[in-house]
């Protein structure tokens, strides 16, 4: 028989949340205070099916990494590393952030997760999660998972998705 759909697979469990505190930058000299929010993250992974066994991808596999890479931003401040306005500073045991040169916050080294991206929008929460993802997927080898889309929400109803594909 000749299949004519295509499969995805997703994960979206009570356990893969992040309670994390950021504040976001926007256009103009506007910066938030710092607050926090009960992050949730879900996942789905278009691919093709493994011939040996019928999936697209292991659900053990894929909520075990998920839930690590959640676990790596829970309890902590996020904060962005690229972005124009902001200067994060790594000092001894201390991390200092200043908004556009004032100096704004000062907090513990291990109560941080300094991040590769520019603002700590959903948005941007969403792409590094779904490019960990990739980078995981990939060490493993695992082959036939064709698009990655990860969405995280900050509030109910309040969520963003980012999707990629991966050839
Ligand atoms: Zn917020």
């Amino acid at each position: 028989m000749e299949r004519r759909g295509k499969f995805s697979v997703s994960v979206a469990k009570d356990y893969l949340v992040f309670a994390s505190a950021h504040f976001i930058t926007f256009a103009g000299h506007r910066c938030e205070g710092l607050h926090g929010h009960n992050y949730r993250a879900s996942v789905t992974l278009d691919g093709e099916l493994d011939e040996e066994t019928w999936l697209v991808f292991d659900f053990v596999m894929l909520k075990q990494i998920m839930r690590r890479l959640c676990d790596e931003i829970d309890h902590k401040v996020l904060l962005p590393l690229e972005n124009p306005r902001l200067q994060v500073v790594e000092d001894g045991s201390s991390v200092t952030v200043a908004y556009e040169g004032k100096p704004r916050y000062v907090f513990p080294r291990v109560d941080c997760a300094l991040l590769p991206i520019p603002n700590t929008t959903v948005e941007m929460l969403a792409e590094l999660l779904a490019n960990r993802l990739q980078a995981q997927l990939e060490s493993m080898g695992a082959r036939g998972v064709t698009a990655i889309e990860m969405e995280v929400e900050e509030n109910f109803g309040q969520s963003a998705v980012y999707k990629v594909g991966l050839r």
